[in-house]
């Protein structure tokens, strides 16, 4: 079974002593594989640091940038775009606006802007807030990027054709049938294999809602039917028993020799 860690809103203003605090213990593991979705030009207001909108550059947390750089060199972590600034416009997210030239823009902008300065290649899109227009799905397979995220599945914005109502039909029949371990949420653990990128769902950490053996049971489902289960965390909210208990999690799963943490792009070249 493939297990991946998607840590999401890595920015300008994360400070390396949050992110250590959370991760260190992990990355010093010798299976330790991170997945890192990055903001490169984070919007300070969405995160409400600033009253008006600003965007501040990754580059400008310099030892944030060395310490993922070297990182990314161990082949301890892989780096997604996630969005450009994060910018909500009103109660539509980054990339649910449907204006495709400008999507396209930032998408090719931010790619380019976080593989030079991070010297490394992304092939991943995590879309803010899970969420994407038909002009955004668009605009992020035109870039040739893959997608790892959960977002509401319509023919509207996927097109139909009898693979991908295949597809919507596993997908529905899964999240029904494990309702229970679920509690309700859809999801599959399998890669969907569009024409033009693939996708594959992921499952929030919600310690309120999932505790421990709730997550081991999932987990233990996933792995007898050899599917994938992609973990997404927002470092900013991991404190005190929130982290114990990914810890805890997570030390399960490496002692089991037939759970296999993942880079993104692994699973989806395999
Ligand atoms: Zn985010």
């Amino acid at each position: 079974m493939d297990f991946l860690l998607r840590d999401d809103d890595i920015c300008f203003f994360t400070k390396l002593e949050d992110f250590k605090k959370v991760w260190s213990w992990f990355l010093e593991t010798d299976c330790a594989k991170l997945n890192l979705a990055v903001i490169p030009f984070v919007d300070l207001k969405e995160f409400n640091i600033t009253e008006e909108v600003r965007l501040k550059p990754l580059e400008e947390n310099k030892e944030l940038v060395i310490y993922l750089k070297k990182l990314i060199k161990k082949k301890k972590i892989e780096i997604l775009l996630h969005g450009y600034s994060h910018t909500s416009f009103g109660k539509k997210f980054e990339f649910s606006i449907t204006d495709k030239e400008s999507l396209l823009k930032k998408i090719k902008k931010a790619k380019f802007y976080l593989e030079n300065l991070l010297e490394t290649k992304i092939s991943i899109f995590v879309p803010p807030h899970n969420r994407l227009s038909k002009e955004a799905l668009e605009a992020i397979k035109e870039n040739k990027l893959d997608i790892l995220a959960s977002f509401p599945m319509s023919f509207f914005k996927i097109g139909f054709n009898l693979k991908y109502f295949y597809f919507f039909i596993k997908r529905f029949l899964f999240s029904k049938i494990n309702y229970n371990c679920l509690k309700g949420f859809y999801f599959y653990p399998y890669i969907l294999n569009f024409d033009s990128h693939k996708q594959l769902d992921c499952f929030n950490f919600l310690p309120n809602l999932f505790d421990f053996q709730d997550l081991l049971r999932l987990t233990y489902k996933i792995k007898k039917i050899g599917g994938s289960l992609c973990l997404t965390v927002h470092w900013w909210e991991l404190k005190e028993m929130n982290l114990e208990l990914l810890k805890t999690f997570i030390c399960k799963l490496i002692e089991d020799n037939q759970i296999m943490l993942k880079f993104a792009s692994e699973v989806f070249d395999d």
